[in-house]
């Protein structure tokens, strides 16, 4: 199963990426997770993008496309793949459909959360990180059995950084502005899958039909 899950930041990509995972064995790729992690780690790329994601601004679509050209080439990406917070612009979409068509490969769908802003705000300012595995929580529907500690690592629980109220704000007009016009972009291509909801079951039962 190759997927691009689309929807703005909170509309719950990520957890519907873990629960198909489990289903299937594909992979769940974040471009997110993959530069916090390299903001951890304190390599060159981390520091380059340290202050960009901080303010909740995209990063250049070229270092994007140099993480995922390599990464959509390993080994574990031969099951399948399910693409979160990737791509983000129209640029990364091409280059892309580019990549993907010079390794012989196609996606299945696209699978959009389309989601209320009110419902995202709401959940993005009470979401809270494992700043160790990434497992993520909320304060009020998913709080940790001991608070502040993460029930699977046992690291520390944050906020992030780009989940201020300010940044959030800044988060939401980018997406607007620049990854919304995806939607028309994989409509044109076929590929667009709509669910008005990020519960786990609707969004199965959307991916099943479409697959
Ligand atoms: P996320 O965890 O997907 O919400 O991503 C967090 C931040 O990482 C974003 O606000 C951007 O600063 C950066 N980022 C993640 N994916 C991309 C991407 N595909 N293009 C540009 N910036 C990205």
């Amino acid at each position: 199963m190759k997927v691009i899950l689309l929807g703005p930041p909170g509309a719950g990509k990520g957890t519907i990426a873990k629960a198909l995972m489990q289903h299937d064995g594909s992979v769940q790729i974040s471009t997110g997770d993959i530069l916090r992690a390299a903001i951890a780690a304190g390599t060159t790329l981390g520091k380059q993008v340290e202050a960009a994601m901080a303010a909740g601004n995209l990063v250049t679509d070229e270092l994007i496309m140099d993480i995922m050209e390599q990464r959509l080439q390993e080994e574990d990406c031969q099951q399948g793949y399910l693409l979160d917070g990737f791509p983000r612009t129209i640029p990364q979409a091409e280059a892309l459909k580019a990549l993907l068509a010079k390794l012989g490969e196609t996606l299945d769908c696209v699978l959009e959360l389309d989601i209320p802003r009110d419902v995202i705000v709401d959940r993005l300012t009470t979401r809270r990180t494992c700043n160790n595995c990434g497992e993520i929580y909320n304060i009020k529907s998913k709080p940790p059995r001991v608070e502040g500690v993460c029930d699977v690592c046992g690291s520390d629980i944050v906020q992030r950084d780009d989940e201020t109220e300010e940044a959030i704000e800044n988060r939401l007009q980018v997406y607007n502005q620049q990854t919304a016009p995806l939607v028309d972009f994989y409509r044109n291509d076929g590929l667009l899958v709509s669910v008005p909801s990020s519960d786990i079951e609707p969004v199965m039962q959307a991916i099943q039909q479409r697959l």
